[in-house]
């Protein structure tokens, strides 16, 4: 399991303290949803769609040639890809914590194997994730091949569309079962190139009320990309990781997704004190984003959060627990 299950242990006692679903896993469910219903309804509905078997590909309800459509593909590719990158700059990464479906869908495995205590439970959280896989398959397969190949293609044609078919949906589950959240962490191409191009956004983490943290470290224990969140201006960094260098800050690095904010509410809403840790526009001072210092040698290492174990993470929560 690539982020253990610390990490679960800790957002499933708040969520079950608070009684209620945090409101950025709302948002990223609703965000999600929507996202994924417009990328199958566009060939669905023959706004657009390639057909790599029969050359049927379609541009808002007209067949075109192979080049059309590539044109008409690449265009609003390489124009969303600009938009990416221009809010990236301005508001954040909010597109990995937020609209990235791998993001949504590694929570929602690491959900149901948390839930795995007995082997029937554990069978059915895997089944729904090969289930929520296959759909992604066939989402992706509609795009690029018409789903007649099954019944008019020849059997080399079925071969082939079989494979790209189990492919995909193999690729999404392997990808869900062996590196969940470890992929955002490390290995994602796209999150470096975000990270790269927009390290000082204007919105972002905060630890906007540092006189009421408690020093409890769940921010840093749910964290999916192993930062501090009481550490996102001043350029503090982490280790570099897979594709990211040691050279980018927390701050370039955050996902913006919120965890750390869910945990922090959930630690302290016994208090009547503002939230340490918040998630919005950011004043000049906490998004100083400056990059790490040249002779990092005689600095002395970011204190890693300590080594914390089931037990301790089930004490973590008891101590949450409101008094009686
Ligand atoms: S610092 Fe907070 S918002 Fe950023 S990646 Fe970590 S948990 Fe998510
Ligand atoms: S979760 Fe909040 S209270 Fe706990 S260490 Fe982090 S910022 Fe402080």
């Amino acid at each position: 399991m690539p982020i253990g299950n610390v990490r679960e242990k800790v957002l499933y006692g708040i969520g079950k303290k608070r009684g209620s679903v945090h409101r950025y896993t709302i948002y990223r469910w609703i965000v999600g949803v929507v996202f994924t219903i417009a990328v199958a309804l566009l060939p669905t509905l023959n706004l657009f769609r390639f057909d790599l078997w029969g050359g049927h590909h379609m541009v808002l309800g007209k067949e075109v040639d192979l080049q059309t459509a590539a044109k008409a593909f690449g265009y609003p590719f390489m124009a969303v890809n600009i938009g990416i990158v221009i809010a990236s700059k301005f508001v954040g990464r909010y597109l990995c914590g937020f609209v990235c479906p791998h993001g949504a869908l590694s929570r929602f495995a690491e959900y149901t194997r948390y839930f795995g205590k007995h082997a029937g439970h554990r069978f059915a959280g895997e089944a729904v994730i090969f289930v929520v896989c296959m759909l992604l398959g066939a989402v992706t397969f509609n795009f690029w091949v018409d789903w007649r190949v099954f019944t008019q293609g020849s059997l080399v044609a079925k071969l082939l569309s079989g494979g790209f078919l189990l492919g995909v949906a193999g690729g999404w589950y392997g990808l869900l079962r062996f590196l969940g959240l470890g992929f955002c962490r490390g290995w994602c191409p796209s999150g470096v190139y975000f990270a790269v191009l927009g390290p000082d956004s204007y919105n972002g983490i905060e630890f906007a009320h540092e006189e009421n943290c408690t020093h409890c470290k769940a921010c840093e224990k749910v964290c999916p990309v192993d930062l501090n969140p009481t550490e996102m201006s001043g350029g503090a960094h982490r280790e570099g990781m897979g594709f990211y260098s040691d050279g980018l800050s927390n701050f370039a690095l955050c996902l913006r997704c919120g965890d750390c904010v869910n945990a922090c509410e959930g630690m302290t809403a016994r208090f009547d004190t503002e939230t340490p840790l918040r998630m919005g526009w950011l004043p000049e001072g906490a998004r100083d984003s400056k990059p790490p210092l040249e002779d990092d040698d005689d600095e002395e290492a970011p204190t890693p959060a300590p080594a914390t174990t089931e037990a301790s993470a089930d004490e973590e929560r008891a101590a949450a627990e409101p008094a009686a």
